[in-house]
C-alpha cells in the first residue's frame, strides 16, 4: 500500500475499526507527508449455495446438515463425534469442489454415503426422511441401493 498523496510505503495505521462484520475500515497515517485517508478491507466469505428440492435456495449451513441427520438417526447409537466428523468432511469436500451452488440432494447423497459405511440402519433411516419414503417398496430400493453404494 502507498500512499494517495506522496506514494510513500511508509504508512502507519491510526485506527482500526470494523463498520460491519464484512469491512475493516483502516485510518492511516502517511510518515512522510503527514496526510491521513481511510482505507477499507472487505472480507470475503466462503459461501455456498443450496439448492432444495423445491427449487429454493438458502445458504449452505453445516448446522442444518448435522440437525438434519441428528433427527434422523437419533435413536441410533452413533456419537455427536461422529455426526461432528461427518459433516466436516462434507463440508470439506464442498469447499475443495470450489463450487458455489450444490444441491441439497447432493449433499443427502453424501451424506448417506458417510452414514452407510457406519451403521446401515441409520443411514435407512436417513434415508427415509430426506426423501421422504411414502411406501414399503420405497424402503426397499434404498435399502438395495445402498447396499450396492458399501461393498462391506
Ligand atoms: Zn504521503
Amino acid at each position: 500500500m502507498i500512499c494517495p498523496f506522496c506514494n510513500s510505503q511508509n504508512l502507519r495505521v491510526i485506527d482500526k475499526r470494523s463498520s460491519s462484520t464484512q469491512t475493516i475500515r483502516r485510518r492511516r497515517e502517511c510518515e512522510n507527508c503527514k496526510k491521513r485517508f481511510t482505507t477499507y478491507e472487505r472480507i470475503e466469505k466462503v459461501t455456498m449455495q443450496v439448492v432444495k428440492r423445491d427449487g429454493r435456495v438458502e445458504e449452505f449451513d453445516r448446522e442444518k446438515i448435522k440437525r438434519g441427520i441428528l433427527k434422523a438417526v437419533k435413536k441410533r447409537d452413533i456419537s455427536d463425534q461422529t455426526l461432528e466428523d461427518i459433516v466436516h468432511e462434507i463440508e470439506q469436500q464442498l469447499l475443495n469442489s470450489g463450487k458455489q451452488v450444490v444441491r441439497s440432494v447432493d449433499i443427502g447423497e453424501m451424506v448417506l454415503t458417510h452414514l452407510t459405511q457406519i451403521d446401515k440402519l441409520g443411514a435407512l433411516l436417513f434415508a427415509a426422511v430426506y426423501k421422504e419414503f411414502k411406501s414399503l417398496e420405497d424402503v426397499e430400493k434404498e435399502l438395495n441401493r445402498l447396499s450396492k453404494k458399501n461393498i462391506n
